[in-house]
C-alpha cells in the first residue's frame, strides 16, 4: 500500500512517499520558501535526485509541482495519483478532540481552523497542505495524524493550569502538549532498547522548535510545551518559558501592540533574537571564534533544558534514559555535552568520545558508569505517521 505523507509548514511542504507495511521509502523530498521566485525543490528516489529553484507562489502550486514529479514519465514513481491509497498529514494542534489518527471530514477541517489561532505558525499551513490534498489526490483516503496526540495521557494535575476552573472546564485553556509522533516514535525505540517493563524516559526533540517529555511506562506524563507550540525550552526564534508580566509590561508602558508582542516572542525571539542566528550550527561557529552572545545562548538553552531534566526526574521519581532527537538533539554533540556535563548527582555520564562520533543512527553515548543510558535517535515523524493510518486501514 503507498501512503504519501505531506508535512506542510508556513513555507515549506515536506512529503515521503512510503510502501507499508515494509516501510519501504519510494521517494521524498520537500520544497522551502513558498512564495518567493527562488523556492528550492527537491525530490530523492532510489534513480533520481533533483534539486531546482523555481518561483512556487503558494501551496497549491507547490503541491501540484510535487504530484507533477510523483507522476513524471521519466523521473517520476507513479503512473497515477490513484496509486496512491491513503495520505497522512501532520496537524501540529488537535486541541483535546483528537487523541488519535483521524479520518478527514468536514468537522475534523473546522476544528483545525477553529485551532488555529493556538498554533498560528503551523495550523493554517497544515489545513492548506489537506485541501490541497484533497483536489489533487481525489481518490486516496485522508488522515490527519495531531502533535498532540500522543500527550492526551498527561494527568490533570500536570496540564491545568492554576487559573479559574471555568477556563480548564469550559474554555479549553490547559497544556496540550506538541512534536507527539516525535516523541511516541523515539520512545518506542528506546523501550524496544531498554527491553524492560515500567520504564521512565526524558525525550528531548531539539530543532527548530523545542520539547521535553516524561514519559512513564511508554505514556507521556508532562511536557514542556503548553496551551501552543510556545512554552518551555528556549527555539531557534521562540522564547520558550516567559513570565506573562512581560507581556502586560510591553504593552501598557513600552507601546508595543499585542500582535508585535506575539510577532517578537514566536518569530524575532530564542536564539534569533539572543544572537542574531538561528541555525545552530551558526552559533556554534561563532562561539567557536569567541563570540559571547553565541557562547552565553547556547548556555542558556542547555540550562533550561537541565532544570526541565531535573523537574521530570522528580516528577517520575527517577529515569531509565535520556533522549536526544531531531535536527540540534541528533547533531549538536556541543548540545548534548553541556546539558549532560555536572549532572553525577543524578548518575548521568556522557562518554565523550562516543558523543563526539559523527553518526545518522541510533546511538548510546552515555559512558559505561553512567546508571541513566543518554540515547540518540534519529525522529522519524513520517514513518510514524505513515505505521499510524496503515494500523487503521488494515
Ligand atoms: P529540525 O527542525 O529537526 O529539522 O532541526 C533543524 C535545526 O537543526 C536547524 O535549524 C539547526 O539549528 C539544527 N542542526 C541541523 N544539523 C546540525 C548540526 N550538524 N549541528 C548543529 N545543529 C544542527
Amino acid at each position: 500500500m503507498n501512503i504519501l505523507i505531506i508535512n506542510s509548514g508556513s513555507s515549506s511542504i515536506k512529503y515521503q512517499l512510503l510502501e507499508m507495511p515494509s516501510a519501504q521509502v519510494i521517494c521524498l523530498g520537500m520544497i522551502e520558501r513558498i512564495g518567493s521566485k527562488e523556492a528550492i525543490l527537491t525530490f530523492k528516489s532510489q534513480d533520481y535526485k533533483i534539486e531546482r529553484i523555481c518561483e512556487i507562489p503558494n501551496h497549491k502550486a507547490g503541491l501540484e509541482r510535487i504530484t507533477d514529479l510523483l507522476l513524471d514519465n521519466e523521473k517520476g514513481v507513479l503512473k497515477s495519483t490513484d496509486d496512491i491509497e491513503a495520505i497522512g498529514h501532520r496537524v501540529v494542534h488537535g486541541g483535546s478532540t483528537y487523541t488519535k489518527t483521524t479520518l478527514i471530514n468536514e468537522e475534523v477541517k473546522n476544528k483545525i481552523k477553529t485551532l488555529s489561532p493556538l498554533a498560528p505558525l503551523h495550523n493554517p499551513a497544515n489545513l492548506e497542505g489537506i485541501l490541497m490534498a484533497e483536489e489533487l489526490f481525489d481518490t486516496a483516503k485522508q488522515f490527519v495524524v495531531f502533535d498532540t496526540a500522543f500527550h492526551g495521557t498527561i494527568p490533570v494535575k500536570a496540564k491545568k493550569y492554576a487559573i479559574p476552573n471555568e477556563l480548564y472546564n469550559n474554555k479549553g485553556i490547559q497544556a496540550y502538549g506538541f512534536h507527539g509522533t516525535s516523541h511516541k516514535y523515539v520512545s518506542e525505540k528506546a523501550n524496544a532498547f531498554l527491553d524492560k517493563k515500567n520504564t521512565k524516559l526524558i525525550s528531548i526533540h531539539l530543532g527548530n522548535g523545542c520539547s521535553i517529555t516524561a514519559i512513564k511506562d511508554g505514556k507521556s506524563i508532562d511536557h514542556s510545551m503548553g496551551f501552543a507550540p510556545s512554552n518551555g525550552l528556549v527555539m531557534g526564534t521562540r522564547s520558550g518559558d516567559i513570565d506573562h508580566t512581560i507581556i502586560f509590561y510591553m504593552v501598557n508602558t513600552l507601546g508595543y501592540s499585542l500582535g508585535e508582542v506575539n510577532e517578537l516572542l514566536n518569530k524575532e525571539s530564542g536564539m534569533l533574537g539572543l544572537t542574531g542566528f538561528n541555525d545552530l550550527r551558526d552559533i556554534e561557529s561563532e562561539a567557536r571564534k569567541g563570540n559571547a552572545s553565541c557562547i552565553l545562548a547556547l548556555e542558556m538553552n542547555a540550562y533550561r533544558i537541565k532544570k526541565y531534566i531535573g523537574a521530570y526526574i522528580a516528577a517520575m521519581n527517577g529515569v531509565d534514559a535520556i533522549i536526544f532527537t531531531a535536527g540540534i538533539g541528533e547533531n549538536s554533540s556541543l548540545m548534548r555535552q553541556l546539558v549532560c556535563k555536572d549532572m553525577d548527582y543524578f548518575n548521568i555520564h556522557l562518554d565523550d568520545a562516543e558523543n563526539d562520533l559523527k553518526s545518522s543512527t541510533f546511538r548510546e553515548v552515555n559512558s559505561i558508569d553512567s546508571k541513566v543510558k543518554i540515547l540518540v535517535i534519529p525522529t522519524n515523524e513520517e514513518l510514524e505517521i505513515a505505521k499510524q493510518v496503515f494500523d487503521l486501514l488494515s
